[in-house]
């Protein structure tokens, strides 16, 4: 019973601290965690952020070497010999030399799409391109163009020495005008040819874009985020959806402007000053990391390289950091889980110990006499309730063994039977009767417990005796009135039987005489009838009482039918059986008290061959003889002498069958 209310206060406790535990070490982790996960990405931005401007700055050097390249390129063929012998004179041979150079050149410069001569009116003379097959070839004379209307020769004639113009570049377009996709831009260069600083014509090289934003269209590889060039006026120039490029020179894309997607960032870029290099702008779901590229050039405008990096992105590129992250703080909530377990047995523990205190201290208070020895059996220490219960002083006991309770109740054998059980299992219950300081045994329950050390050697027992005499007279009470008849409190049928059985043994075994008789009121019906039932219930407890009187203490009367009783005589002879019950007879027939009554016996003595029915039938037969011999008297019941030889004359005094005479 202890043992399970223990259990279930510890697991109480266990959990309050468990939970209590896990959930401020918990919340710690995750706060902790948020706080990582915010350092994260925040590091993670920063690096991209770093990383990004690195490879901006990277991709405008490339192109700017790109740029030097073409212009020195340039510069070399426009000041090369052939092309100044040509244009002094020209000749086939010359021409030739000039186209045969050109093809070395362009097969050396895979970027590098076609060479062309023009002359100051914007007629192309000579030239070489390539192929759509990858080869290079002269410039077949139907193909060369004529400049002199386009827009871009009205700024190539304004070229001094030296000077490049770069045009927009050229999309190949499809019916509509707009440009095909995958796009196949064209970038033009064009440099003025000048002998004795005088214009002689101009050098045109062609090549395509493609090669030279290569490094732009690698970005998304190196870098998180979107890669775009945005010109002065706001359009795209490169995208990585290169519908979007160009809105300023194709009315259905006008649209697309990186003014109008991201107008706060590009506010910011936009008033990046000359000279200033990069700059990064913080927008709500996106950082820009952008490059102003100042061409300084006569005819290239400035422009801008920007990266477009997403929060989005910034967390997909943090997922590996995060993941390990999360990792860690699993493990950590894994730690804080046994940590938990840990302090909720620590806490469990200690309540389970509060408990048993408790429990302890409930034993030194409780209704039971509590008695501590050493490992001799020396009284140590008792409870209150020791006092209380036998009488003796705590004093008195203190020191002694704890013989004076034992009792003439029991034999020395049933003491040492109960030491040895104690020494062997540790453990002694039973019922004990106890002498105490009244010097009466009281029935008590003990219960003995050897209290051991670690080694497991006995330091203590400690006894504790409830006392039962309480309880055994309870008992006793409930005993009697499940074998009492409830209106007359005579003993019932059941209790007749087993008297019956244990008289009759006793009979046998020690030749004790036995007499029984039964007797029924005479014409009871007509006093129910006459006064009423409750009326003749009170002659019944009159009745009894009356018969009581007149037994002695080892007599018993038991009530086993409506108004017939049994009256067993234990060490009663037939004679002594018959004053007896007449007197009672007698008694009875003699009350005042209306109404009044008679009553009828039938009478026996046991005979050895008797069974309990054999006894009750015989006196049965002589108490229906009495009535019908005119009730009011009592009857000894025949013996059958033939069956009945070992009777002694003794028990068959005087002779069986004659009655008594009623008074
Ligand atoms: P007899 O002299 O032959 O015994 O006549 P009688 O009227 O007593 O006849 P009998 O013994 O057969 O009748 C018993 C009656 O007792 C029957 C029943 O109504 C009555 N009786 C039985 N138990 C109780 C009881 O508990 N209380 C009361 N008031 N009457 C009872
Ligand atoms: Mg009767
Ligand atoms: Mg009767």
């Amino acid at each position: 019973m202890s043992g399970w209310f223990m259990r279930r206060r510890s697991w109480g406790a266990f959990f309050g601290y468990f939970f209590a535990t896990f959930i401020v070490l918990e919340a710690l982790v995750v706060a902790v965690g948020f706080q990582s996960y915010n350092k994260v990405i925040a590091l993670k931005k920063d690096a991209l952020i770093g990383n990004a401007a690195n490879k901006l700055a990277v991709a405008e050097l490339v192109l700017n070497n790109k740029i030097e390249l073409i212009n020195e390129t340039l510069e070399l063929l426009s000041h090369h010999s052939l092309v100044r012998d040509y244009l002094i004179r020209d000749t086939a041979g010359r021409r030739h030399a000039v186209e045969a150079h050109w093809v070395a050149i362009l097969e050396a410069g895979l970027a590098y799409q076609k060479l062309a001569l023009i002359d100051l009116t914007g007629q192309e003379l000579v030239g070489s391109y390539r192929l759509e097959d990858g080869s290079i070839t002269r410039l077949p004379s139907e193909e060369k163009s004529n400049w002199a209307n386009s827009l871009e020769f009205s700024y190539v004639q304004q070229l001094g020495s030296d000077e490049k113009y770069y045009p927009p570049p050229e999309f190949r377009e499809d019916e509509k005008n707009e440009p095909v996709v995958p796009l196949d831009a064209t970038i033009r260069v064009f440099t003025p040819i000048e002998f004795a600083s005088k214009k002689a014509g101009y050098l045109m090289l062609t090549l395509k874009a493609d090669r030279l934003v290569a490094r732009l269209r690698s970005l998304p590889q190196m870098v998180v985020g979107e890669p775009m060039m945005v010109s002065q006026d706001g359009y795209y120039t490169f995208h990585h959806d290169m519908t979007k490029i160009y809105g300023n020179r194709y009315p259905s894309r006008s649209h697309h402007k990186f003014q109008n997607d991201y107008p706060e960032a590009w506010a910011t870029v936009k008033s990046q000053g000359v000279g200033t290099h990069s700059g990064v702008f913080t927008g709500d779901h996106a950082t820009f990391v952008y490059n102003r590229v100042d061409p300084d050039r006569k005819f290239r405008k400035p422009f801008y390289l920007v990266l477009r990096i997403s929060d989005n992105a910034v967390q997909l590129a943090a997922m590996e950091p995060i993941k390990s992250m999360l990792v860690t703080l699993s493990i950590s909530a894994g730690l804080v889980f046994l940590l938990a377990i840990i302090v909720g047995g620590i806490g469990g523990g200690r309540a389970k110990a509060q408990h048993q205190r408790r429990l302890s201290q409930a034993m030194v208070e409780s209704m039971s006499a509590v008695i501590v020895t050493d490992e001799q059996g020396h009284v140590q220490d008792v409870n209150p309730s020791f006092e209380r219960i036998t009488g003796y002083k705590e004093t008195e006991i203190i020191g002694q063994l704890p013989d004076m309770l034992k009792s003439a109740e029991h034999k020395p054998t049933f003491y040492a039977l109960m030491v040895k059980r104690l020494l062997k299992e540790g453990f002694w219950r039973g019922e004990v009767w106890c002498q105490l300081a009244d010097a009466r045994s009281h029935p008590m329950l003990v219960e003995i417990h050897a209290i051991k050390d670690k080694r497991g050697r006995v330091t203590n027992y400690v006894g504790s005796c409830l006392d039962l005499s309480e309880q055994k007279l309870l008992e006793v009470e409930l005993r009697e009135k499940s074998l009492r008849d409830p209106l007359t409190h005579c003993w019932n049928r059941r209790y007749l039987t087993e008297l019956l059985k244990s008289e009759l043994a006793r009979q046998r075994r020690y030749g004790h005489p036995l007499a029984v008789a039964t007797f029924d009121i005479d014409k009871f019906k007509s006093i129910n009838d006459n006064f009423g039932h409750d009326v003749g219930d009170q002659v019944l407890v009159r009745c009894c009482d009356q018969v009581r009187r007149q037994l002695r203490r080892s007599d018993s009367l038991s009530r086993v039918g409506g108004e017939e009783f049994v009256i067993v005589l234990p060490m009663t002879h037939r004679d002594g059986a018959e004053i007896l019950i007449e007197r009672i007879r007698i008694k009875l027939a003699a009350l005042l008290d209306e109404p009044r009554f008679t009553v009828s016996f039938g009478l026996t003595v046991a005979l050895p061959t008797d069974d309990m029915d054999d006894l009750l039938k015989r006196a049965d037969q002589a108490l229906y003889e009495a009535k019908a011999a005119g009730r009011n008297r009592s009857f000894f019941a025949k013996i059958n002498h033939t069956a009945e030889v070992h009777v002694s004359a003794e028990l068959l005094q005087p002779e069986a069958g004659v009655p008594k005479k009623a008074q």
